[in-house]
């Protein structure tokens, strides 16, 4: 049933500095909200618990892309159509462009952000796959100052993260080392658009004179978090790409994920694509490899 607007709080201090003071003064009694992508369809259906609504839409200081010497800064408030639009996006993170082109429509897009998907914490998220490939760390913002904390570490269990009730994610940081490295992302869904991935992959790798020296897979849907496949990983680094190798990845995955059966696909289905995906990654390696 649809909730009524008259039990809920919605303020908007227009700032970071005022946001973190505010949840500073009264942590755990507000909840950020960004795009409300995710919010609003609890809220529509009735189950949203959070009464008291701070808004960081459109907050200046959580919008912006950096580009330094080192890395890209991307802010927490940037939407879906934002990082499309990026070049540097598009051109060193593809597979992060790639994620937003096919998170939901182009209403969707507009309005959800990329700081929601990592603290909404679905493990079948699209663009999160690719943060854990890209390596990314995350800087988290409160009253008490800024922290930093790797990707890979934020997600504690199912809907479970880093973030204190007073933090905010402020910026996603990319390191710019993936010149030269070859990607391959993947969202297996029910269709194109509008969909949530059955399971999405997202790999990255250095291939020198067929040679692996570099590699990270991430993958969504096949447990209660996003996760690195570091088992895969360790079983390709070092090796030369080959055909033998492609099926030693593959016999990798099952041994890590932790699939389950519900309303979108079934355990068994989202194991063998993620074995197939794994293997087609590696087969991309050996044939982009042999003509480089
Ligand atoms: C029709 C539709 C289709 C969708 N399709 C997809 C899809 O294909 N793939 C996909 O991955 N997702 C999809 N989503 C989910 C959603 O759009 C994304 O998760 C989106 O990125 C959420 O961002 P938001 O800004 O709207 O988050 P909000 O709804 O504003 O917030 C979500 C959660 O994140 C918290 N939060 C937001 N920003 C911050 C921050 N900076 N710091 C700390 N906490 C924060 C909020 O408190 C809340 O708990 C879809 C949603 C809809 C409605």
């Amino acid at each position: 049933m649809r909730a009524s607007p008259c039990e809920y709080n919605l303020v908007s201090p227009g700032n970071l500095h005022d946001v973190a003071a505010l949840l500073a003064a009264e942590p755990g009694r507000w909840t950020p909200i960004a795009g409300g992508t995710d919010l609003m369809v609890l809220y529509a259906s009735g189950k949203l618990a959070a009464r008291n609504l701070i808004s960081i839409w459109n907050l200046p200081e959580l919008r912006g892309v950096e580009i330094t010497a080192n890395e890209v800064r991307i802010g927490a408030a940037c939407t879906y159509s934002d990082l499309q639009k990026q070049e540097i996006v598009r051109s060193e993170f593809a597979m992060l462009a790639r994620a937003a082109s096919w998170t939901g429509g182009v209403a969707n897009q507009n309005r959800g952000t990329l700081g929601g998907n990592i603290a909404n914490a679905s493990p079948a998220a699209d663009s999160l796959p690719a943060l854990l490939a890209y390596d990314a760390t995350l800087e988290l913002y409160s009253a008490r100052g800024v922290r930093q904390v790797p990707y890979s570490e934020f997600h504690r269990g199912y809907k479970k993260h880093a973030l204190a009730p007073d933090e905010l994610i402020r910026t996603i940081c990319l390191p710019k080392n993936t010149k030269g490295m070859i990607s391959y992302c993947r969202k297996v869904g029910a269709r194109n658009a509008q969909a949530i991935s059955k399971v999405c992959i997202a790999g990255l790798a250095r291939v020198t004179n067929g040679m692996i020296e570099e590699v990270r897979i991430g993958v969504g849907s096949v447990a209660p978090i996003p996760m690195r496949l570091r088992k895969t990983e360790q079983a390709l680094l070092g090796r030369q790409v080959s055909l033998e190798l492609i099926e030693k990845a593959r016999r990798t995955v099952a041994e890590q994920i932790q699939p389950i059966d519900d309303i979108r696909s079934t355990a068994e289905y989202r194991g063998a694509v993620a074995a197939n995906l794994v293997a087609e990654f590696v087969r991309t390696l050996c044939s982009e490899a042999g003509q480089r």
